[in-house]
């Protein structure tokens, strides 16, 4: 396998001077990182974006879920903690997150979902829930709406702002029968950022499926090949991949000047910086911030609430399979195209708070049998992986509950590659959740029993693909670490810029709603630094 010629490892020289100290310097080039640079730069801000991970281009991307996964994965050392399944069943990989330019957008799917009002409103809807350490977001859907339409155009989403939907796939329509006979009515091909028509100079999805192993067609927007190459012929934006932020450095006023990191050639850099961004999911996001604890900010930055990598949460995520007699085929066509509404409501009568999807999710062989039953082995579960032509599968999700003891905290010895603490990653779930999965699963099931599935399978719990909340916002600095702009209260000049910043999980997928807090924050930090207060 070779990969293509523009597969660098090394970055021979830099554009912007190391001492270059009216940079922005963000951190991570995923969803928050890679949207965030390339806005910052169409207002005329210089930019350098650090990522830890290689830079691919769409000829290195193939149909292969197993290489891809080890191609694009964070697989850097973290520990699984806490009181659920994870930690026996994936006790070193707690979190789906990538590590490669574009982040986790090369491997997303491309479901694209607004929150509703009340989703912005958890505390107020759902009232006080024991042992849950909910918060209402200190913003609302009207003031998100007209970023949300603008994130939908540059996603490229379909069904929004007069683009055609995606049509069906296998999978879906075999779903979309059971639905039907269930007696749902709010089903289609749901909103995804994966072209319908060409769109902003990409093909339109030629629905070959395997979307999570990178899009060769470039149709699924990813930062890798959309927000990042515009940054960049701005003239404005240096990305250096291969790169790992270790430390935020600030001066004797508190204020962030610069950001330690190791580059490709294994040589710790010290770039000066007029603000920092924070982009590197949430487990590294709140990680670096502790990791950047000094004499001033002795429990790590911007952590005065206490609240840095606490309050975890990742959504109530999991599959159930309908085992079919004839084949659905259900690798082919966009992964993620499809999705049911009608439970996705707050319904306080069902036994828990808040809403589900069930969504279409095609995966390839490997994906099913490492999922369906990370423990199966044997006859049953080879006679069950036999059948994968005629498997189709639902992926469900729900907004899960915030935990004060969910959340990120640095291992005391183990030390990794970098010499930094290992993350340790703890999950417990709330009565809540499990309350929730039961429900979701007990309604996939019955779906696809509709549908005429001679028999169906659920997954235990898989690692999360949607991280959020460790560093969230509030008005209030007591309760969270950055104002409703991702802004810090402790320090003016550091900002976070990814799903850290996330109030709650809500119940959907996160991405358009990183994008679309993206270019509302790279607003707030030009306006900030045309007033000289950044
Ligand atoms: C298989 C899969 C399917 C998904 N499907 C969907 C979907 O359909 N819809 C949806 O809404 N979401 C989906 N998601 C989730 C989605 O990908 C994430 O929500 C989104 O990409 C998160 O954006 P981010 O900016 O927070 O982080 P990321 O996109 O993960 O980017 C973070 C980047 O920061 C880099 N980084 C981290 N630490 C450092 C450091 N110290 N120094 C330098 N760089 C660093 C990482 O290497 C990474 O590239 C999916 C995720 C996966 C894995
Ligand atoms: S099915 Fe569409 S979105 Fe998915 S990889 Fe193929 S072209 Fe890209």
């Amino acid at each position: 396998m070779t990969l293509s010629d523009n597969f660098d490892e090394t970055i021979a020289s830099v554009t912007f001077d190391y001492d270059d100290d009216d940079i922005v310097v963000i951190v991570g080039s995923g969803a928050g990182g890679g949207t965030l640079a390339n806005e910052l730069c169409q207002k005329g801000i210089n930019i350098v974006l650090l990522e830890a991970g290689k830079r691919l281009h769409s000829a290195d991307f193939e149909n292969d879920e197993g290489l891809m996964f080890d191609r694009l994965s964070w697989m850097d050392r973290r520990i699984t903690a806490g009181e659920s399944l994870l930690a026996t069943d994936w006790p070193f990989f707690p979190t789906w997150i990538c590590k490669t330019t574009g982040g986790s957008t090369v491997h997303w799917a491309g479901q694209s979902i607004r929150f509703r009002d009340y989703e912005f409103k958890p505390r107020t809807t759902y009232g006080a829930i024991e042992g849950a350490n909910l918060i209402d977001w200190p913003i609302s859907l009207d003031e998100m709406l007209p970023y949300y339409e603008r994130a939908e155009d540059k996603m490229g989403v379909s069904g929004r702002g007069g683009r055609p939907s995606l049509p069906l796939n296998n999978n879906f329509k075999v779903i979309a029968l059971g639905a039907q006979r269930m007696g749902y009515t709010d089903y289609d091909a749901s909103h995804m950022a994966i072209n319908s028509v060409p769109h902003d100079g990409r093909n339109a999805c030629d629905q070959i499926g395997f979307c999570m192993q990178g899009c060769k067609s470039e149709a699924k927007w990813s930062t890798l090949y959309t927000e990042i190459p515009k940054a960049e012929a701005t003239g404005r934006c240096e990305v250096r991949h291969s790169s790992m932020a270790l430390k935020v450095e600030h001066n004797n006023t508190g204020r962030v000047n610069g950001v330690i990191y190791v580059d490709a050639n294994g040589k710790q850099i010290r770039q000066k910086a007029r603000a920092v961004c924070i982009a590197g999911n949430a487990i590294e996001t709140p990680r670096l911030l502790l990791n950047s604890e000094s004499a001033m900010y002795p429990d790590g930055m911007a952590n005065s609430s206490g609240q840095v990598g606490r309050n975890y949460v990742r959504n109530i995520t999991g599959f159930v399979y309908g085992i079919f007699d004839k084949p659905v085929s259900m690798y082919r066509g966009a992964a993620g195209q499809g999705i049911i509404r009608d439970e996705s409501w707050h319904r306080p009568e069902r036994g828990f708070a808040g809403g589900i999807w069930l969504t279409s999710c095609g995966l390839g062989l490997p994906n099913v049998a490492a999922f369906m039953n990370p423990r199966g082995w044997g006859r049953d579960y080879a006679l069950l992986l036999e059948q994968f032509s005629n498997i189709s599968a639902i992926w469900t999700c729900g907004e899960d509950l915030p935990l004060s003891r969910n959340g990120i905290t640095l291992h005391e010895k183990e030390k990794d590659q970098y010499g930094l603490p290992v993350p340790v990653v703890s999950i417990t779930e709330h009565p809540n959740d499990v309350a929730m999965r039961n429900y979701s699963h007990l309604r996939a099931a019955q779906v696809f029993d509709a549908a005429g599935a001679i028999q169906t399978v659920e997954s235990t719990l898989v690692p999360g693909s949607h991280n959020l909340g460790t560093c969230r916002m509030s008005d209030d600095p007591d309760v969270g670490v950055v104002n409703s702009y991702g802004q810090t209260h402790d320090i003016p000049n550091l900002f976070v810029s990814d799903g850290s910043q996330f109030s709650s999980s809500f119940t959907g997928n996160p991405t358009l709603t990183i994008v679309t807090l993206a270019i509302r924050q790279a607003e707030y930090i030009a306006e900030r630094m045309r007033g000289n207060e950044i």
